[in-house]
């Protein structure tokens, strides 16, 4: 592993958090050290209090930061001595450990300090930093793990078993360094769990991390030559032919149905956890429960084996009764799988929302790495189902969880939006995503791929007119986010104005394709999918105003969105905008010349209706958002003008 600590870079940080931060940084963009929210970091300063009296503070990193976008604001500073001396309790349990950690802190209004932070205090060093890392925990995982951690690091390292982090692993490793010399150590590791490694300054301490972490490395290239080397991306197999989205969504539907809510479900198409899905000893392996105990927050225990939910839910529910005495006042989790293997699918991985999913992945992609390392060491070895329930239904650890998913409207749900790279195709994308739905955005045009770079967006350019282009957009929708719950149709093209008597047909023919061929043909290939949505299918098309009230001129346009919206009088609502002149439909000279035909300046033509407001695309995708919401539940058919009030009649 790289040491990338540049003294330039650091510089840049002021003093020794900024020093911290810097470490932090570093560390947090190693995915083999850490990932999502693992890890902490700390360092020890002299301070003064307001009567001018020295103290010492530990800054510690707040829980629930990833280190890789750390900032200075996001550790906590504590009155070390109060920290310091809780190890020398016999007891401390959880509600008392948050509330000394709560007053110590030196500014009242500063986070929740992560709960290791007691270790973090009884280290006799400056700096000290936390990692996961794979190859460490590819060596512990194993028989003996542990002579094999001692032999390849010597005095260099305290070895402590395992404990549950906080209060328990703080003791655990006050005795453990109680009965060392510690002059010639540089780390603690945590077995079944990570390293500890600390110095007189933060680059030392980063510094030991990197030499320590490098050494497994190389400790593993030695003794498994076949399997060795540093975890990489393996190149996709690709989507796998024969399978529909249709499977797809009936999984996720019944996952959905488990969890009590809607879930993201990504389907994974990379090489490692393809492999992974077709080995022979794949449930034997995979049983056994992550690598570090604080990723069963976001993968469970154990995977789910083939497509049989109900049998998995009915296991995990026989698991949390048998273990329930230790954690009496818990309530059960959700049921449902966070990771699935299938022999036809490969692997999948789902959550409340893309971030539960997406995490869900990378954990497993680094613990099937850890898994083929260790079995190549002679087995995978881990933590005792007591252990993990422990560490799952531990309150401390289920706060990661809330505080990970904030639930809005359209949370777990998928909205396919076409038209979506601009206007209020683009105003819709962006309110769904607001209210917590991952979309899949469709649009002819290139710019539909960067509306949006949050990860619950995937935009596909593609041609509506085109079949096969609308198939492969949609599978790849529901590849990545498990299915389809709302659609929002905005594509549409809106021809060049002409009295009938002149019409040009093939303008004609442009829209009735655009507007209606390819509604309808989108429709028949997404209903399949909107049958399987958890909480039911809902589609708002964009209609217009021109459906009730065509201006003259727009012949083909007016009955091209007309005919699309006599195929949705029975289960969809359409909303039908009027005069949103932040479109692709309208240019400056369009609006000039609408102006000029009504004789009105451009201003009163933008508000030529009865309220004499201006609508934007933002007004229409906040109506349609709430035509896709639980307060529209009872109401289809419905046809909602946006237009400001129009007195216009055919
Ligand atoms: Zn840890």
């Amino acid at each position: 592993m790289e040491n990338r600590w540049n003294r330039t870079d650091a510089e840049a940080f002021d003093g020794p958090l900024g020093s911290c931060v810097y470490a932090s940084r570093l560390l947090g963009s190693e995915p083999s050290l850490v990932l999502h929210g693992g890890g902490n970091t700390s360092v020890k300063v002299i301070d003064h209090d307001l009567h001018g009296e020295q103290m010492e503070v530990l800054w510690v990193k707040a829980s629930g930061h990833d280190l890789a976008t750390i900032e200075p604001a996001m550790f906590v500073a504590l009155r070390l001595d109060r920290i310091r001396r809780l190890v020398a309790l016999d007891q401390l349990s959880d509600a008392a450990m948050a509330n000394e950690l709560r007053v110590a802190r030196i500014d009242a209004s500063a986070p929740t300090p992560s709960v290791e932070a007691i270790l973090h205090a009884i280290v006799p060093a400056t700096a000290v930093h936390h990692t996961h890392p794979d190859a460490l925990l590819a060596i512990a995982n194993t028989p003996d793990g542990r002579e094999k951690i001692e032999e390849l690091y010597g005095a260099r390292v305290v070895v402590v078993p395992y404990a549950r982090s906080g209060f328990l692993l703080a003791k655990a490793t006050a005795d453990a360094i109680g009965r060392l010399s510690m002059a010639d150590t540089v780390g603690i590791v945590l077995m079944n769990h990570g390293l500890f490694t600390f110095g007189g300054s933060s680059d030392e301490a980063y510094s030991r991390m990197i030499d320590l972490v490098t050494e497994a490395e190389r400790h593993l290239e030695r003794s498994s030559a076949a399997a060795a080397g540093k975890r990489a991306k393996s190149p996709s197999v690709g989507p796998i032919r024969g399978v529909g989205a249709a499977a797809l969504a009936k999984l996720r539907s019944e996952i959905s149905t488990v969890a009590g809510a809607p879930v993201i479900m990504s389907r994974h198409t990379d090489a490692t956890s393809w492999a992974f899905s077709q080995h022979q000893d794949l449930e034997n392996l995979a049983a056994r429960g992550p690598a570090t105990p604080d990723h069963v927050i976001w993968t469970k225990t154990v995977p789910m084996f083939g497509r049989d939910v109900e049998q998995y839910a009915a296991r995990y529910r026989s698991y949390y009764e048998q273990h329930k005495p230790r954690a009496p006042t818990s309530s059960m989790l959700d049921p449902a799988p966070r990771v699935i293997f299938d022999r036809e699918l490969g692997m999948l991985t789902a959550g409340p929302d893309v971030g539960g999913a997406d995490r869900a992945r990378d954990i497993y992609l680094q613990t099937i790495w850890i898994i083929e390392q260790a079995t190549a060491l002679g087995g995978y070895t881990t933590l005792s189902p007591e252990d993990f329930f422990d560490v799952e239904y531990w309150e401390l650890e289920q706060a990661k969880l809330d505080r990970a998913s904030v639930a809005r409207n359209f949370t777990g749900e998928v909205a396919i939006v076409t038209g979506a790279a601009s206007g209020i195709g683009r105003a819709c994308a962006v309110e769904l995503l607001e209210h917590g739905a991952a979309v899949v955005g469709l649009d002819l045009s290139a710019a539909v791929a960067t509306v949006s770079d949050a990860p619950a967006y995937l935009g596909v350019a593609c041609d509506l007119t085109i079949p096969g282009a609308v198939v492969a957009a949609i599978d790849a929708g529901v590849e990545r986010f498990g299915g389809v719950d709302m659609l929002v149709a905005a594509a549409g093209v809106f021809p060049d104005s002409a009295p009938i008597a002149v019409a040009n047909p093939d303008a004609w023919r442009r829209a009735m394709s655009v507007n209606v061929e390819a509604f309808v043909h989108l429709l028949s290939v997404v209903h399949p999918l909107l049958v399987l949505a958890p909480r039911g299918g809902r589609v708002v098309v964009i209609g217009s105003k021109n459906v009730a009230a065509p201006g003259p001129g727009a012949g083909a346009y007016s009955a091209s969105k007309a005919a699309a919206n006599q195929l949705t009088r029975v289960r969809v609502n359409s909303v039908h905008p009027d005069a949103v002149f932040d479109t692709a439909l309208w240019t400056d000279e369009l609006v000039a010349e609408r102006a000029a035909r009504y004789g009105l300046t451009i201003d009163e033509y933008k508000r030529r209706n009865l309220m004499g407001i201006e609508i934007t695309s933002s007004d229409v995708a906040g109506v349609v958002a709430a035509a896709l919401g639980p307060v529209f539940s009872c109401v289809t058919g419905a046809h909602i003008p946006i237009d400001g009030g129009n007195d216009r009649v055919i």
